[in-house]
């Protein structure tokens, strides 16, 4: 299964350089967003993930999905000021600019398997941000999870430790 063609790329977008991978295209046709969501699912069914941690935005639309289909529960990691309770924070660098990362201070018990998804891997600033604020809370990482993975970009280099799964590369 190629999933390539749901995937429209978009030039110059959000800035001049830029090569965006838009899942739009994906998420609309129901029967491929299944099969998406099975096919990253499939090599964690029966591991004993207990929670799906996921960036926002898009890391929700593919994260909760993933939580489901795995009965684990899902955590929100969220931009600065969105969750309502006490948080823990921590700055990150995107492929375009620098933002920062909040999660519930109260979301992960100590030794809870912990799998990231998101929607795609660039540099990595973003999946490093999470799994330093997951394992501070002492959650265990068991994989890192991504429909899309830049290969280019080279954000595996920092992740060894990691047992990474895409499914699909650039
Ligand atoms: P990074 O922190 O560099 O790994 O960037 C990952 C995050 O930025 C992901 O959550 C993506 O949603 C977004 N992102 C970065 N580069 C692109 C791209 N070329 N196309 C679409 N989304 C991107």
């Amino acid at each position: 299964m190629d999933f390539k063609e749901n995937i429209r790329v978009v030039a110059d977008f959000p800035e001049a350089g830029i090569r965006f991978k838009d899942i739009t295209t994906l998420l609309k046709d129901g029967k491929r967003f299944h099969q998406a969501i099975d096919a990253l699912t499939k090599p964690f069914k029966g591991q004993g993930i207990e929670l799906v941690v996921g960036p926002e935005a898009r890391g929700f639309v593919i994260g909760a999905p993933v939580a489901y289909a795995l009965e684990a529960g899902f955590v929100p990691v969220r931009k600065p000021g969105k969750l309502p309770a006490e948080t823990l924070k921590h700055e990150y660098n995107l492929e375009y600019g620098k933002d920062s990362l909040e999660i519930h201070k109260d979301a992960i018990i100590p030794g809870q398997s912990v799998l990231i998804v998101d929607d795609l891997l660039a540099t990595g600033g973003t999946v490093q941000a999470t799994i330093a604020m997951v394992e501070a809370l002492g959650g265990v990482v068991v994989g890192l999870v991504f429909l899309i993975e830049l290969s280019y970009l080279e954000g595996r280099k920092n992740l060894t430790n990691y047992n990474i799964m895409s499914l699909l590369k650039y």
